[in-house]
């Protein structure tokens, strides 16, 4: 694995505030997959799909997947599956270097395509997804939970189709939703499985980063969103009126791909708002490269602490 660069600021990020929950005691699962938890509503309904910890250093995840299994969430109607990702990752998470672990072999948000049935791929995350498979193909709306390095309000990140937008339009627990060319575009995230990336389909799935990897507040953050979720799925009641809450839905204008060493010019929080082009963000490369903002009315989202060679430091995006 390439060496990860780490700056002055990198260094206020690597506070592990959370202690990793032992998760192997819901290692059996109920229903026959590895950590992962079903449970049936009283009447028919959606199948809805909970993921947390996909990546092994998200511990938040972890974290908030143990409180609703602890506090025994129960649907209403339908189905309710909460699944631990990716926990061989997991259980290689090592506190005082935590932004190593995200995988074994490969991201498991970069598998959901060729890799699933390609016979001679035997990557660990690989057999996880295709593990995961039966249960994330009958989902009728899927939250892939995750969180970021970087502070900030939480961002849903989706490809556009009419029922994805309308279904995260009533998320009030997520103020900003990211949509346009991401990085790697050409390997299948989950939220694009199947019929999830089909736009003719109504199935639903979203990514949701809900805050910082290793900050505590990013559990109540997580839990409050996961319970949006299905509330706006109708397996729950939603406690407490409905608020309105100015969702910003944004498309990527700049993924910014900055040479190493890079360094922001100021601590900024993902959603962090720029009202003119041009402003200094951040310095890039031996020649201390200046990185400004593309355009006008422009939003930072989700900065990255911890990159690697050809790794993106943030993206840029506006209101769609
Ligand atoms: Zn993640």
């Amino acid at each position: 694995m390439a060496a990860y660069q780490i700056d002055e600021l990198s260094r206020d990020y690597l506070n592990v505030e959370i202690e990793p929950p032992d998760i192997t005691r819901f290692a059996a699962g109920n229903r026959g997959v590895p950590y992962a938890w079903t449970f049936d509503g009283l009447a028919p309904g959606p199948r809805v799909v909970v993921l947390g910890a996909m990546h092994g250093n998200e511990i938040a995840g972890a974290a908030i997947l143990e409180s609703l299994l602890d506090n025994g969430i129960q649907p209403l109607v339908g189905q309710l599956s909460l699944i631990f990702g990716n926990p061989a990752a997991y259980h290689a998470f090592d506190p005082s270097r935590p932004y190593l672990g995200r995988f074994i072999d490969v991201d498991i948000n970069r598998v959901w395509g060729r890799e699933l049935v390609d016979d001679t791929d035997d990557r660990a995350e690989v057999q996880r997804a295709r593990e995961l498979l039966p249960i994330i193909s009958a989902a009728d709306y899927l939250l892939d939970l995750h969180t970021m390095q970087g502070v900030g309000a939480p961002v849903a990140l989706l490809t556009r189709k009419p029922a994805t937008i309308e279904f995260v339009s009533g998320m009030q627990s997520v103020p900003f939703v990211l949509s346009g060319a991401m990085h790697q575009a050409d390997r299948v995230r989950l939220r694009d499985y199947g019929r999830f990336g089909d736009p003719t389909r109504p199935a639903v799935a979203i990514q949701v980063e809900a805050g910082q990897h290793w900050q505590s507040s990013s559990i109540a953050t997580g839990l409050k969103i996961v319970r949006d979720f299905l509330a706006c799925a109708g397996l729950i009641d939603r406690k407490g009126p409905r608020q309105a809450i100015g969702q910003k839905k944004l498309t990527i204008v700049e993924t910014v791909l900055p040479e190493a060493p890079f360094s922001f010019v100021a601590d900024f929080a993902s959603g962090t708002y720029f009202p003119e082009r041009g402003t200094l963000v951040g310095l890039s490369g031996p020649d201390r490269t200046e990185i400004r903002t593309p355009v006008d009315n422009c939003y930072m989202i989700m900065p990255v602490h911890f990159r690697q060679a050809g790794g993106s430091c943030c993206r840029f995006a506006v209101e769609a």
